[in-house]
């Protein structure tokens, strides 16, 4: 009898695994022609401080595929990433990023600090610190305008080779943050070596706020850290008014969620940099 379960459970998988395989073909197939039959596109989520005020926003790549609908980032980035299509998309969304900028700045519009998340992949690179200051000074847009997130997972290899580019990035005036924190083999010793200057709390602990003594104490001990290293603290997936309380009594400076925003289609996004900049969430009608 258990040799049929196994049997059976063996089955539920593999029927499993054939429907993302045949999903991870499907997507190596397509996934190269995205950008020529402009099917990629960026929505943009707001990160406001702890008033709300608006203070900058995460670029978050957008598939949408005539036959498959949208396709979520973390099913086919990683498939990018495989494949080495991963460069040019990301070089995708930098422009994409940059031409956004740039019409805003022609109306007058001024756009806060927006951030790039970058494959490991594609920050390990040769050259691609140099080749992307580079780009920004050819596209007329100030180095400080934008952020890169880096995953813990990027950040595995030669701590001594990361120093010197996250170094240089800095000098050029390009901050660097570190994302989903606590997810990945996190290792304190980057977060004193590297110069860093914010920190992403994974929604995972944001979302376990107030479900127990030890998740609050996590989310705790995150901020204290971070701070006491000088790094800004933002805190991911940020739901509901008790985590933002809660968060926001212990310091953290940033926040981005569903309790302020979904990520946003470019147009829309644009509309809530017009003056009057307006807070987050938006007070409910008749409150
Ligand atoms: P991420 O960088 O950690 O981005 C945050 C994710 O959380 C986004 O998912 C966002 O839509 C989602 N999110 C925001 N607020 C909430 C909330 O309140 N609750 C919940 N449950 N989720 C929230 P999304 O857009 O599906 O992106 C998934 C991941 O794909 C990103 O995680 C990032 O790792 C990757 N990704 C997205 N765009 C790019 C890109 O341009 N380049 C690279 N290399 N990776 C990207
Ligand atoms: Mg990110
Ligand atoms: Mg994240
Ligand atoms: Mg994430």
């Amino acid at each position: 009898q258990a040799k049929e379960g196994g049997r059976d459970n063996c089955m539920i998988y593999n029927s499993e695994m054939e429907v993302k395989a045949h999903q991870n073909l499907l997507i190596q197939n397509e996934l190269r022609y995205a950008i020529e039959r402009q099917q990629l596109s960026l929505v943009y989520q707001p990160i406001v401080d702890a008033q709300g005020k608006l203070t900058g926003a995460e670029a978050l790549l957008r598939w949408q595929h005539p036959q498959q609908g949208n396709i979520s980032p973390a099913d086919f980035i990683p498939v990018a990433e495989g494949s080495g299509l991963i460069s040019e998309i990301g070089h995708w969304v930098i422009l994409e990023v940059c031409r956004f900028i740039r019409e805003q700045q022609a109306r007058g519009i001024g756009v806060p600090k927006i951030a790039i998340n970058l494959s490991a992949r594609q920050f390990n690179q040769p050259e691609f610190v140099e080749r992307l200051i580079a780009l920004l000074k050819a596209q007329g847009i100030a180095t400080d305008a934008l952020e890169l997130e880096l995953t813990e997972y990027a950040l595995l290899t030669n701590l001594c080779i990361m120093n010197t580019r996250i170094d240089l990035l800095r000098k050029a005036g390009i901050s660097v943050a570190i994302d989903d924190f606590g997810t990945g083999y996190s290792s304190l010793s980057y977060l004193q070596n590297l110069p860093l200057s914010r920190l992403k709390i994974d929604a995972s602990f944001v979302q376990k706020i107030g479900s127990g003594r030890s998740a609050d104490a996590i989310v705790k001990a995150i901020i204290e850290m971070a701070h006491s290293l000088e790094l800004k603290v933002v805190a991911e997936g940020v739901e509901t008014a008790q985590q933002r309380a809660f968060l926001n009594q212990l310091g953290c400076d940033n926040f981005q969620g569903y309790l302020f925003s979904q990520p946003l289609p470019e147009v829309e996004f644009a509309a809530l940099l017009r003056p009057p900049r307006r807070k987050l969430p938006y007070a409910a009608p008749g409150s």
